[in-house]
């Protein structure tokens, strides 16, 4: 990116003085420079340094802007951080008032450096950072404010906001710090409140997440990140095993606008949660005669147990939702039609349930023993599982589904269990976490390797012809192309074989409604950050959206939608608010450095979740984890560092 000036994580790009065409580029900063349609980023001060898009900000005013920030939000839990930052505060303050001495400069620096090296928390950590780069690279305007004796130009608007690694790689906006600090001081239902505030699914999500936050979690540069994920099961746990009555909502239908949603999964239950909180009459939709979607009729009870999700569901509807099973929208009842019964707004979480083909010769052919992951996974919880017992299983793809799909029939008496994938285990886009547990509960994997043919005699599976793959340049996922070895057919015996390589949107739901878009996925087309579709009375999210995600994403794309749709039927404006916008800003910058050095002890292990036996695992369907107890919760909580970190966005308007 071409800017003026950037100290960010200590690479200095000094444009100053030089013609614009001849500017260094800065090649790890990325910062977007529109804010939202009126205004644009000029400047970013922050946790690691700052930014100058251009010359048109003051930089004595936005430091003396960005420790008043720093002074409102320090936490106060150690000295360094609350007092130290507030004598910075006032030096900066007296500075851009013109009531400043050169000497300022250096109790500056000195307390500066000084508060990095004392304070407890982040916070204080880091905010003196960008303090200390502005004394060093920009002295002459800090000399200039103090013998000029004016104040300071102060005509920028500044929007600050805190910010923490784990919280932005986390799609609900979820708190995590400080869920986590409340099961540290053992609070573990106040830790379950934060966590409701950004998904009511903390039972589901704290054992079913991928948990983008701990690949963003700064104890990893120490050494394992913290377990955030299972420490949220912790605290929903503590509640179930308890008998703690949960929170009852005091808005109970004290709204008449009714709203549909469609589809049970996590998108869905989760809109309709945050709907119901705000006081609306929310219907919801399911086709099946189950809810939970992908987590009720796909993730196998071993990993999400269907009582788990029924008190999850219960909990929503407690809240004043109301589901109707075995409907289907688009085939039982249209949304035009549901529009003329009243509906205001509506909103589509209908998921990803049709299986993408494989591209084998014999696919269509319905042999029997021939047939697709998510189908099986599905009549497995709804109708009724194919037998396994004492045969040869092959499942093809190496993704998440594919995991459920080849450790179900493990646990099913399956005689063996085979992975074909057509890359390396290095590329197996599953989480690397269910690839481990598959392997230790027996399955096997053959890399390298596409499938070619069903073979069937009789109209019956008995193998399936592959080739040999190797792998070529990278493609558009960044994972490098697997080519075919002409003439490598090679047959693995087989009575059953289960395609598990994606799948695809039903967009039935859509008959008779004009005007909304698609993608060339098939996947509907909404604004990226309100969800609201080209029909403003239509929004939408989770995996017909995004195309098979996550759980999380699903969770997250509701909180936001549910907000939108509020302020639609309030006749408000669908659009973010600020410290949204510039949670935007930092999610394109990136809160999380993976260089960076922490500069702590490493030693202090996460605590493994403890499973059941392995020979409990292969006979049945029982959970595999069974969670933290209090001491392990604690000690696993303790771990955690707090990453607090502030940033302040200097704005300009465009108009
Ligand atoms: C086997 C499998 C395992 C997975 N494991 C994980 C995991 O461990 N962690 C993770 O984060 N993600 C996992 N995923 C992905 C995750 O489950 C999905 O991303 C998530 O469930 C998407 O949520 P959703 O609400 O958008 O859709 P879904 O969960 O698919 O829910 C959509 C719901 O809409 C209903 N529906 C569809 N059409 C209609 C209609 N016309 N009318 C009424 N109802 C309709 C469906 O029956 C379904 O109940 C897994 C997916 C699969 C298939």
């Amino acid at each position: 990116m071409k800017i003026l000036f950037s100290s960010w994580n200590d690479e200095i790009i000094d444009n100053r003085g030089i013609d614009p065409v001849n500017w260094k580029d800065a090649p790890q900063v990325k910062l977007p420079t529109e804010f939202d349609k009126e205004n644009n980023v000029i400047a970013f001060i922050g946790w690691a340094g700052i930014i100058l898009v251009k010359n048109s900000v003051n930089i004595v005013d936005m430091c003396a802007s960005f420790f008043d920030y720093v002074q409102n939000n320090s936490c106060g839990k150690c000295f360094a951080g609350r007092i130290g930052t507030a004598v910075m505060q006032k030096f900066l303050k007296k500075i851009a008032k013109g009531d400043g001495e050169e000497s300022d400069l250096t109790h500056l620096e000195a307390l500066g450096k000084n508060i990095l090296k004392t304070a407890k928390c982040s916070v204080g950590q880091t905010s003196p950072i960008p303090i200390l780069h502005a004394l060093k690279f920009f002295r002459e305007d800090f000399l200039t404010a103090v013998r000029v004796s004016k104040p300071v130009s102060n005509t920028t608007r500044y929007e600050g906001k805190w910010t923490i690694p784990c919280y932005y790689a986390c799609p609900t906006g979820m708190d995590i710090a400080t869920y986590i600090e409340l099961i540290k001081e053992w609070k573990p239902l106040e830790s379950l409140r934060v966590i409701r505030e950004a998904s009511p699914m903390a039972s589901t999500l704290g054992r079913a997440c991928f948990h983008p936050c701990e690949d963003n979690c700064r104890r990893k540069n120490v050494e394992k990140s913290i377990s955030i994920c299972k420490l949220k099961r912790f605290a929903w746990d503590y509640e179930d095993l308890h008998s703690i009555s949960k929170p009852t909502n005091p808005n109970k239908h004290v709204k008449e606008d009714k709203i549909t949603v469609i589809g049970t999964g996590p998108a869905g239950l989760s809109a309709a949660y945050y709907l119901a909180l705000r006081g609306y009459r929310v219907t919801v939709f399911e086709s099946l005669p189950v809810h939970g979607g992908m987590v009720g009729v796909g993730i196998p009870s071993y990993r999400v147990p269907k009582e788990i999700l029924q008190k999850e569901v219960n909990f929503i509807e407690d809240m004043g939702v109301e589901i109707r099973y075995n409907t289907k929208v688009g085939k039982d009842i249209t949304i035009p039609q549901l529009k003329e019964q009243g509906y205001k707004a509506f909103y589509i979480s209908t998921g990803a349930h049709l299986s993408k083909k494989m591209g084998a010769e014999g696919e269509d052919a319905g042999y029997d023993g021939f047939i697709k992951g998510v189908d099986y996974l599905r009549d497995c919880v709804t109708t009724k599982c194919y037998t396994v017992k004492g045969k040869r299983v092959i499942v093809v793809g190496g993704g998440n589904v594919a995991m459920d799909c080849c450790r179900t029939p493990v646990r099913l008496g399956a005689e063996e269990v085979i992975v074909v994938y057509r890359r390396t285990k290095k590329e197996l886009p599953a989480d690397p976490h269910e690839v481990y547990e598959s392997e230790i509960e027996g399955v096997q994997y053959t890399f390298l390797t596409a499938p070619k043919r069903i073979i069937a005699e009789n109209g019956k599976v008995t193998g399936l012809e592959c080739l040999k793959m190797e792998l070529g340049e990278p493609d558009a996922s960044g994972r490098r192309r697997p080519i075919e070895v002409k003439g490598s057919e090679f047959v693995i015996p087989a009575d059953i074989v289960i395609q598990a390589i994606g799948q695809d949107c039903d967009l039935s739901v859509l008959n008779g409604v004009n005007g909304i878009k698609l993608t060339k996925w098939q996947t509907i087309v909404a604004d990226p950050h309100t969800f609201q579709t080209d029909v403003p009375w239509i929004f939408t999210g989770g995996d017909v959206f995004n195309g098979p995600l996550t759980i999380v994403d699903a969770c997250g794309n509701a909180r936001r939608a549910a907000e939108s749709i509020d302020q639609y039927l309030s006749n408000k404006p669908v659009s973010l608010s600020v410290p949204q916008k510039i949670d935007k800003v930092i999610k394109v910058l990136g809160a999380y450095n993976k260089y960076e050095k922490i500069g702590i002890k490493s030693g202090w292990e996460r605590v493994p979740m403890p499973t059941i036996p392995m020979d409990e695992r292969l006979n049945s369907f029982e959970e595999v984890e069974t969670g933290y107890s209090l001491e392990q919760a604690i000690e696993e909580a303790s771990r955690c560092m707090r990453c607090y970190q502030i940033a302040m966005v200097a704005l300009e308007q465009t108009v």
